[in-house]
This record gives C-alpha cells, sequence and structure tokens, in this order.
C-alpha cells in the first residue's frame, strides 16, 4: 500500500511551446481556479477579437458545471442527490446525460469505473482527517453502498434505489466540461485554442501556422523526462490518471486517490500513470481512471475489445512505457 512514487507535479500535461505564429494572431491566456484545478484557456485570435468576453464565458461555463457536481458544494446536485433518500431524484438534463453515459462506462469496464464509489472516497477523507486507517467494518459497510446498479436515469429524474447510494464525479467532471468548454469555443472567432485542466488537455482548431498543437505526457519515474510528445488534433482530449496526482496522507504514509471499487484500497494495478486519447471529454477522464484500475492487461483486452474508440499510454510502476497500436 506504500506509495513509493510520491511526486506531486502540479500539472502533468505540458503544452509544448509554439514554435512559429502567424503574424494575424495573438497568443492569449487566462486561467481560473474552479473545480479544485487550475483551469487555463490558451486563445490564437486576432488582435480585435474580444477575449475578454471569450474568457468571461468560459468561466460562466465552468462555474455552472461546478455548481452542478461539485460534491463539497451544499447546494449543488451532487450533495442533494447523495442526502436523498431512495426513490426518483428530480435532475437537469445536463446531469442526467453525464449520469447515463456514467453508468454505461461502469457497465462496459465491468466497474473498474464507478462513479458510486463515493462512500469509500468520503471514508478515505475522514480517516485522513482523523490520522487512522478505515476499520474492516467501515470499509465493508462502505463497499456495500457502492453499487453501479443502485442507480438509473429515467428521463430528467435519477432514480435511486438504495438510501446509501451516493454519487463523485470527480472521475469524469473535469473531462465532460473540456468538451463543453470545446464545443463553445469551437463557436467563436479565433483560430485555435488549447484547455487545460492540468490531467485533461484538449485543442480546439489548429495553431496558427496550421500545425497541430503538440503535448507531452510526463514521466513520473523520472520528472524531467516525458514518457510521449503527442500531436493532438482539433477535437481530441488527452485526460491522464495518476498514482502520485492527489492521496491522502495518514500517518506519513501516501495512499492515492483512484481507489478500485472491487477492495476499497487504492487500485494496485502495476502503474503508475495512463493517458487516454479519445473525441470525447468525459470518456477519456473515465477510461483513464478505469484503464488504471484494471491494469494494463486487462486494459489491453478492454482496448482490444473495441467498446470505444480510443489510444492510450500506460506508464508502469517501474517507469516501463508502452502504447496501444496507433500510437506507436
Ligand atoms: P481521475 O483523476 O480522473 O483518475 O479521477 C479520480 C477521482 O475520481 C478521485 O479523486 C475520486 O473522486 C474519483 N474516483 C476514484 N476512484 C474511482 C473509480 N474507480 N471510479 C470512478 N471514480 C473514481
Ligand atoms: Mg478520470
Amino acid at each position: 500500500m506504500k506509495k513509493t512514487v510520491c511526486l506531486l507535479l502540479a500539472c502533468i500535461i505540458l503544452l509544448m511551446p509554439i514554435s512559429s505564429c502567424a503574424q494575424s494572431a495573438e497568443k492569449v491566456s487566462d486561467s481560473f481556479l474552479l473545480m479544485d484545478t487550475l483551469i487555463t484557456v490558451t486563445l490564437y485570435a486576432t488582435p480585435d477579437t474580444d477575449t475578454a468576453a471569450i474568457f468571461s464565458e468560459c468561466r460562466a461555463i465552468l462555474e455552472e458545471l461546478d455548481a452542478l457536481w461539485s460534491r463539497t458544494e451544499e447546494e449543488s446536485v451532487t450533495t442533494c442527490f447523495n442526502l436523498a433518500k431512495k426513490g426518483p431524484f428530480a435532475a437537469d438534463w445536463k446531469t442526467c446525460d453525464l449520469l447515463e453515459r456514467a453508468l454505461k462506462i461502469s457497465e462496459t469496464t465491468g466497474g473498474a469505473f464507478d462513479i458510486t464509489v463515493a462512500p469509500i472516497v468520503m471514508l478515505w477523507q475522514r480517516c485522513e482527517e482523523e490520522q487512522r486507517l478505515p476499520t474492516d467494518a467501515e470499509m465493508l459497510l462502505a463497499l456495500s453502498q457502492t453499487d453501479r446498479k443502485s442507480l438509473y436515469v429515467l428521463g430528467t429524474n435519477i432514480i435511486k434505489r438504495e438510501d446509501g447510494t451516493q454519487i463523485d464525479l470527480g472521475g469524469i467532471g473535469k473531462g465532460e466540461a473540456i468538451s463543453y468548454l470545446v464545443t463553445y469555443l469551437e463557436s467563436c472567432p479565433i483560430e485555435g485554442a488549447l484547455v487545460s485542466f492540468g490531467s485533461n488537455v484538449a485543442v480546439v482548431g489548429n495553431k496558427p501556422d496550421g500545425r497541430n498543437f503538440r503535448v507531452a505526457v510526463k514521466n513520473p519515474i523520472d520528472g524531467n523526462d516525458y514518457a510521449k510528445v503527442l500531436e493532438l488534433s482539433a477535437g481530441q482530449v488527452l485526460s491522464v490518471s495518476g498514482d502520485y496526482e492527489r492521496y491522502y496522507t495518514i500517518g506519513g504514509e501516501q495512499y492515492h486517490h483512484i481507489i478500485d471499487p472491487a477492495t476499497g484500497y487504492p487500485a494496485e494495478s502495476g502503474l503508475c500513470s495512463v493517458a487516454v486519447i479519445c473525441e470525447d471529454g468525459a470518456l477519456a477522464d473515465a477510461l483513464s481512471t478505469a484503464l488504471f484500475v484494471m491494469g494494463e492487461t486487462r486494459a489491453r483486452e478492454f482496448y482490444a475489445s473495441g467498446v470505444y474508440d480510443f489510444e492510450a499510454i500506460f506508464i508502469t510502476s517501474d517507469g516501463v512505457v508502452s502504447t496501444t497500436d496507433s500510437l506507436q
């Protein structure tokens, strides 16, 4: 359980420098601290573009989604659902749409990704505050409340089958938010844009010189090295899940934040990082978490099954980097 690799990196995907820009477009960035994350939007636009208005709309989009899905916000849909008794819970279509897709990903990944992992996540948070490990009884209770079949979506209602069912959208919400930003930015009068949530990155359009944007995935075993440099084309999202990003510190030991829903403990799959590239932000985000839990062998079988269209990079706990076919 002890974490041997504990590099806390503020940003695990690096945006590569742009080598040359057409004279007409200039680069301008803004950052927001939302969703517990530093979010940076970089626009390539002509000087007469109202970039302040674009940034302001980006912030409004993110604030709305954060207010819906935050697990710590008292008024959020997530919090209200988590406190509700079993039965139908009326929600907005954005949340219902995301939940429906999250439940499908749970099903197809055999529960490796599971938004009902919330009671286990909260147990670890409480244990960190109290500086102790979970007891067996606490873990058994949290495990019994973690069940992807204990809720389903019907129109704009979420049907909760058990009082104890709670959701945590921390493994999919940022990816979904990045797709909302991409859709908005595609409608803006700009040449291109990069959106970075640290562990989720998306591109809109191309660099002003017409080439694809390049991003580098860090190798956590050697923080100075890149595991892979990728060219992302318009509409693609890259999402990374790593055991060095966030963790609970208890008695000086670090317990990382990606939970294996089968055991209730941080996943020990032999991987320290997984990157997923695909065209759907929520899917990229959820799959990076799921493949991390599965481990490389199961993850490759899942890739070969062709359920979803994606590519992946695997970094094992001893630093070996490998990729799926199309990235080689
Ligand atoms: P990510 O950083 O995208 O891998 O997501 C990790 C976050 O998702 C954690 O901080 C938890 O809030 C939540 N989470 C942890 N384990 C799982 C899991 N197996 N399935 C779904 N969400 C999870
Ligand atoms: Mg994720």
